[in-house]
């Protein structure tokens, strides 16, 4: 028994170690990687002359209401007391010629339910609800998906995947692997948060990983025009916002008179809109346990992505936020 006890202490005390070894790395490792934003013009003006995008919808895979004090720093929050339920979206992005882009998949019920029962257990949230994963709510036209990149590595965004390439077999004996975009610091830069989601999208068998490269900047996705990723970091080391150029027709499809509205997908570079506009951080101790960030990077983020909103025709999507989400007028698929 004694010897039982001694070897349970030796290994929660080698558990301990390893985990604050891990963390140490994680907090070494992000504050290395500040990527340099883009100017805002190279956003604000778009090039006209590409075939855009036509669509954006998102599908919502599950929702959990919680205190704002879980997402916002409550020593600078103004009103702490105010509701807020953590969306989990998968954003659609379609093309005239029917083909459609994923910017993250969101969880299916499964992982919703994995994911929420240590946030009511943290931060007193409700138990999460559930609802249709990305690949059902696309149901046949998942089958379009041509491509897919993900904000980061963290399996609230990614562990969709896992359904959707279920549910895409038997698939054609053409069809070609669907092109999953990453940056080099997401594909080569890991950390104990990100590894897990990382190894399973890589795992993938209805995907190719494809590279975005190393530059920085506002980088093109290949293929898809009017689509852009931009490195970001911060929250984890491949943190990246996707650019959506939106072809739009105020006077109706058949007028001749076309826009472009411009759609910014944040991911978790904030939980919480109001952290973008009244430059609000996340919780001093989710930055510190949780996943180890680069406040700093994110402050220079935040900076960046509030300018870009207040441009005309310019609106931002903030993952988490199902208030805010609801509030842009973005249709659910
Ligand atoms: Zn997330």
């Amino acid at each position: 028994m004694r010897f039982l006890m001694k070897t349970f202490g030796l290994l929660l005390v080698a558990g301990l170690i390893l985990a604050a070894a891990a963390l140490a790395w994680g907090h070494f490792n992000i504050l290395r990687i500040h990527p340099d934003l883009p100017e805002l013009a190279q956003i604000t003006q778009p090039d006209r002359s590409l075939e855009l995008p036509v669509r954006i919808t998102y599908i919502n895979t599950a929702s959990q209401r919680m205190p704002r004090s879980a997402v916002l720093d409550p020593d600078l929050d103004p009103h702490p007391d105010a509701s807020y339920a953590m969306s989990h979206p998968s954003f659609v992005v379609e093309w005239q010629d029917g083909r459609i882009f994923l910017i993250d998949l969101g969880m299916d019920a499964g992982a919703a339910i994995d994911f929420g029962l240590p946030m009511e257990m943290v931060v007193g949230a409700e138990p999460i609800e559930p609802h249709d994963a990305t690949s059902i709510a696309l149901a046949e036209h998942r089958k379009r998906v041509a491509g897919i990149g993900f904000t980061h590595m963290h399996v609230d965004h990614t562990s969709g995947l896992e359904k959707l390439c279920a549910d895409l077999i038997p698939r054609q004996p053409d069809s070609e692997p669907i092109p999953v975009f990453q940056h080099h610091n997401q594909l080569a830069q890991v950390n104990h948060t990100t590894r897990g989601a990382k190894a399973a999208v890589h795992a993938a068998d209805c995907t190719e990983i494809r590279s975005l490269g190393f530059e920085t900047g506002l980088l093109s996705v290949p293929g898809f025009p009017g689509l852009y990723a931009i490195p970001a970091a911060g929250h984890t080391p491949g943190s990246t916002l996707y650019v959506v150029q939106l072809r739009t027709y105020p006077g109706g499809s058949e007028g001749f008179h076309d826009d472009v509205q411009t759609w910014v997908i944040t991911g978790d570079i904030v939980n919480h809109y109001q952290g973008i506009e009244d430059g609000i951080r996340k919780p001093p101790l989710y930055s510190l346990l949780v996943v180890p960030e680069n406040d700093e990077q994110l402050g220079r983020v935040r900076d960046f992505l509030k300018r870009l909103s207040h441009e005309p025709g310019v609106e931002l999507l903030v993952n988490h936020d199902r208030n805010q989400l609801e509030a842009t007028g973005i249709e659910k698929y």
